[in-house]
């Protein structure tokens, strides 16, 4: 598993394995102690230093296009906002989880310093297996919330993009213009920016830079609707304390709703539906696959939670027809009906923890020719590079790649058959929450708990 550990703290940790070197050689046993305690209560001052020497108690909400096909990568800066929150933790400034398909980071300009990073995936990313990618060019729009950089900090925004092997590469960079930063009353011209009516479903008692806020937007329901909205979101914050890991990560995931109406109600799409505009552009039939529930215009999405705390994103849709989606740092969707429990745990686990599916269908040629790279989601395997994942939590005695037999039922292994291809790829357990919607493997469990621990440190 992924270390997730800052490099202050890596910092730190050295100098008081000097302090102790140097202790050793000149001073007693009672001096030692005195050392290494000074220097554990100045740790966590330390680690905050990065936070306060370099960013404001506000967010940064960067719009960008990004666009190309496969191999060529654009990315435009649209529009730049300045948001009263940013709610992610104010220590793991760095990410080091190495997930998502795109990496975002920030540096100062002066000295280069990395300052901020953020791994990222999107629609666009998903686009690229298309076969249209192969011919045409797409264009997608993506967000992405940083802190505010300080006043008299000039910062330079990087996108990286995988290479063939999954390391990450940078394909562009920008200064930061502070001019093109509009506060967010700019947006609001005629009236005042007023909060909109928020309905608290799960209050955790920690602040927000403590604790993961899931924001729960309803779409597709109008005002008449009011009463079936509000019943479909209690259900939902309660579908997500359904499954362990989440069930004992209660008092760490603060989940709001928002209030909103949409002008039609349902969700557009199926050849069935009646929906002629989409709420938030929000409809089946993604890319041709008549499930997959998801829009493009994530701009305006974004609109809707420039006020609110916001780490993640649920979209709680007004259909009981079976379907949604999710993705990396993105959002995710879900349905209303009797399966939607486990379908917004499946899909919230791609969006907030970065896993990948665990179940194969439909091999494709492009997915075949990934073989070669080590997949970046803590739960998929090629054995490229097995000693980034799961090995640890293995028996010695357990063969790799592993039987799919009764033997191995319940044992952490490495079975063949995960990310839609048979072949190739592995996976840690026989059934999984994000095989076939039955209980989290040990692995997925652990994955869950590491991203949502980094929130709240
Ligand atoms: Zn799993």
């Amino acid at each position: 598993m992924r270390q997730h550990k800052s490099f202050i703290i890596d910092d730190c940790i050295q100098v008081m394995i000097n302090l102790l070197i140097f202790a050793e050689k000149f001073g007693n046993m009672k001096n030692i102690k005195i050392i290494v305690l000074a220097a554990l209560s100045i740790l966590p001052f330390l680690s905050y230093g990065q936070w306060d020497k370099y960013f404001e108690n506000k967010g940064l909400r960067i719009d960008y296009s990004h666009s190309g096909r496969q191999g060529v990568d654009y990315f435009t800066i649209n529009q730049m906002k300045e948001i009263p929150y940013y709610s992610g933790s104010r220590k793991n400034l760095i990410d080091r989880t190495d997930n998502g398909a795109y990496l975002i980071s920030l540096y100062e300009k002066d000295s280069q310093k990395l300052i901020f990073s953020k791994g990222v995936s999107s629609l666009f990313n998903e686009w690229l297996s298309m076969d249209e990618a192969t011919k045409m060019c797409g264009n997608f729009e993506e967000v992405i919330t940083v802190p505010c950089p300080k006043e008299d900090i000039q910062v330079e925004i990087a996108f990286s993009v995988r290479d063939s092997v999954n390391n990450f590469k940078e394909v562009a960079r920008y200064e930061i213009d502070k001019n093109e930063i509009r506060p967010i009353d700019f947006f609001f011209k005629k009236a005042k920016p007023s909060k909109p009516h928020l309905i608290k479903l799960n209050e955790t008692g920690r602040t927000v830079d403590k604790r993961v806020d899931l924001v729960l937007i309803p779409v597709g329901y109008t005002e008449e609707d009011k009463e079936k909205m509000m019943r479909d979101l209690e259900k939902m914050a309660g579908y997500m304390f359904s499954e362990e890991p989440y069930k004992s990560l209660k008092d760490k995931i603060e989940i709001t709703a928002v209030e909103r109406y949409a002008k039609e109600s349902g969700i557009g799409g199926l050849k069935d539906s009646e929906v002629k505009n989409s709420d938030l552009g929000v409809e089946y039939n993604t890319f041709g696959s008549p499930r997959y529930i998801m829009t493009r215009n994530l701009w305006e999405l974004y609109d809707v939670v420039d006020l609110v705390p916001c780490d993640a994103i649920i979209m709680v849709c007004n259909s009981d027809t079976y379907g949604g989606g999710g993705i990396y740092n993105y959002y995710a969707t879900c349905y209303m009906g009797d399966r939607s429990k486990e379908v917004i745990v499946h899909e919230f686990s791609h969006s907030f923890a970065g896993l990948g599916d665990e179940y194969s269908e439909n091999d494709s040629q492009a997915g075949m020719s990934s073989v070669k790279a080590e997949p970046y989601e803590d739960n998929i395997t090629t054995l490229v590079d097995f000693s980034k994942k799961w090995g640890y939590m293995m028996d010695k005695d357990t063969p790799v790649p592993t039987p799919q037999t009764k033997e191995y039922e319940n044992k952490v292994g490495v079975f063949e058959g995960a990310s839609y291809i048979s072949k190739g790829f592995y996976r840690p357990y026989q059934h999984c929450m994000m095989r076939d919607l039955t209980p989290f493997c040990p692995v997925c469990t652990k994955s869950i708990q590491n991203m949502v621990n980094l929130y709240c440190e």
